[in-house]
């Protein structure tokens, strides 16, 4: 997993109340998976025990002289689910809702293992906090490691296919 400055600001995030937390979970970037032995059976057990989620990007976003654009590729990407995506067992779910990892005295994670977006987010006095790699750069990360996200998925639809 890439190692990123400690950008924590309690103060700022508490004043706000973990708007960002509330809403939607941060997405992670593929290396906290390649870093595993089975980079694809690390993500299923977190699919398995519903802490995470895939979540669905479209298209391909433009990059000059890197990628084309293709609006109609899905790209899949993890992130922890909500409190109701992880009690319905279903991803996608649009509404937003609290991080399974968010406690009344915020993230119960420890700086390094939360996702990627989480770490990058800059808090910001005005709550205008603004992120270097979002969304789009996570879809670009993940795009050439949809096998990991495949065999996960694969392993999940196995493990929920052997439940009574
Ligand atoms: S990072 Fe920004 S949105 Fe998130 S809790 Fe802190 S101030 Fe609020
Ligand atoms: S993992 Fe932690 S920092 Fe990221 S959205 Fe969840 S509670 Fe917030």
């Amino acid at each position: 997993m890439n190692a990123l400055k400690n950008n924590e600001h309690r103060s700022i995030c508490a004043r706000c109340g973990g708007q960002c937390c509330r809403t939607r979970p941060g997405i992670e970037s593929p290396e906290r998976f390649q870093a595993q032995p089975d980079p694809a059976t690390a993500l299923a057990e977190l699919l398995i025990r519903r802490e995470w989620i895939l979540e669905t990007h479209y298209g391909v976003p433009y990059t000059p002289g890197v990628t084309a654009p293709d609006p109609d590729r899905i790209i899949q990407y993890p992130r922890p689910a909500t409190m109701s995506e992880q009690s319905k067992n279903s991803a996608g779910i649009t509404a937003a809702d609290d991080c399974v990892y968010l406690t009344p005295v915020g993230c119960s994670l420890a700086f390094d293992s939360r996702p990627r977006m989480c770490r990058e987010l800059i808090p910001d006095s005005c709550f205008e906090c603004e992120t270097p790699w979002g969304r789009r750069e996570a879809a670009l990360a993940w795009l050439h490691h949809q096998d990991i996200i495949q065999a996960a998925s694969a392993t999940l639809a196995v493990q929920k296919g052997s439940q009574p």
